[in-house]
């Protein structure tokens, strides 16, 4: 705990009365910050690991700095209770300034083999979508071309394909969208199942055409977002064995990724996964968490029914942003009231069951 500044007595000969009004202005303000420190002040200077281990499996990192966002993420690992930190490369485009993929941090990352890995083409497959979208052009030779960037990320050494994006609000990256069933969505899932590798994906929830919700700003976002779960669905029923993980279930910013939905799709398609974020700066409109830090019983109902399918993925950027409350906590603090069968699946069995072939061996190696 941190020891407020002392204040000096006052000792001069005022009324009795103007002391006591000295004395209230000085304490009042004082009491208000006290209290707020002492509910801020556990999270802040002394996190709460995870009660059981689990694989980070959504993560960022500072691009400018991969040496320094790997010794931290790998810093990180003890403080959490963490067996293992998944990086995720942001959804972009090719007209955003600063675009970067996997390359940018791999070979840092591949001085941690079993603490560290890496998935790819948020920078370059994703933003080839997003240009096909934009000249209409899916053609053979679009094909080809992203079929061997594919290639060449798993020939580097990425465990998967991500962060891809159907629709992504303005944020780190610019506003972009586009249909899940789009041709190269399709090949993606043909490559991910032939390499039994997952695809990562970020999709704002938007079950009919829908005007962009109020609360956020057009431009730079669309004024209109298409519907996408039919074609989502189209997408994960084109190849049965490519493993899809719907990142941000706790983080929809349209209203419409509730239980009923995560519940429907998780019946009709075995090869769909969901990750877990819970963000207290930006809490999503279908939040898992009540006001009072307990998992909404709903929430937790649809957790321990499909305790296959969900793993742990809160977005958290390494280093950790000073300014800004940790993700990771928040999502653990909902992995902790997890029932213990569940926690364990949710925490390590279901990522190594995913990534059959690195993560998995890595917990294996770990335990031996
Ligand atoms: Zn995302
Ligand atoms: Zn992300």
């Amino acid at each position: 705990m941190k020891r407020l500044p002392g204040r000096p007595l006052i000792t001069l000969s005022l009324p009795a009365i103007a002391i006591a009004a000295l004395v209230l202005a000085v304490r009042v303000p004082l009491a208000r910050q006290s209290s707020s420190q002492a509910a801020k002040l556990p999270a802040a200077t002394e996190p709460i690991p995870a009660v059981t281990p689990f694989v980070e499996e959504h993560a960022h990192f500072d691009e400018k700095d991969p040496a320094g966002a790997v010794r931290s993420a790998v810093a990180a690992l003890g403080r959490e209770n963490a067996a293992m930190i998944v990086f995720q490369i942001s959804p972009d485009t090719f007209e955003h300034p600063g675009r970067y993929d996997a390359e940018i941090i791999l070979s840092e990352v591949k001085k941690h083999p079993g603490k560290l890995a890496i998935t790819g083409g948020g920078g370059s497959l994703n933003a080839m979508i997003m240009k096909s979208v934009a000249t209409g052009d899916a053609g053979l030779e679009v094909q080809k071309q992203f079929k061997a960037r594919a290639e060449e990320l798993l020939r580097e050494g990425v465990i998967g394909f991500g962060e891809m994006t159907a629709e992504h609000f303005d944020g780190f990256t610019p506003y972009q969208a586009a249909p899940p069933d789009h041709p190269l969505f399709l090949l993606l899932a043909d490559l991910a199942a032939e390499h039994n590798v997952p695809i990562d994906l970020h999709m704002e929830a938007a079950p009919q055409d829908m005007p962009l919700p109020s609360d956020l700003m057009s431009p730079p976002n669309a004024p209109r977002l298409h519907a996408n779960i039919a074609p989502f669905e189209r997408f994960l029923s084109h190849n049965p064995r490519a493993k899809v993980i719907w990142a941000h279930l706790g983080s929809d910013f349209t209203g419409f990724r509730t239980v009923e939905l995560d519940r429907r799709l998780l019946l009709a398609h075995p090869n769909l996964y969901m990750e877990i974020k819970t963000d207290p700066d930006a809490h999503g409109k279908t939040y898992p968490l009540g006001f009072d830090g307990k998992i909404k019983s709903d929430w937790l109902k649809l957790f321990t029914d499909f305790p296959d399918r969900f793993v742990i993925g809160s977005d958290q950027h390494y280093p950790v942003p000073k300014d800004a409350d940790k993700r990771w906590q928040e999502t653990i603090l909902l992995f902790n009231q997890l029932p213990a069968d569940v926690r364990k699946k949710i925490g390590t069995e279901n990522v190594a069951a995913i990534y059959v072939n690195s993560v998995a061996s890595f917990l294996r190696a770990a335990k031996n």
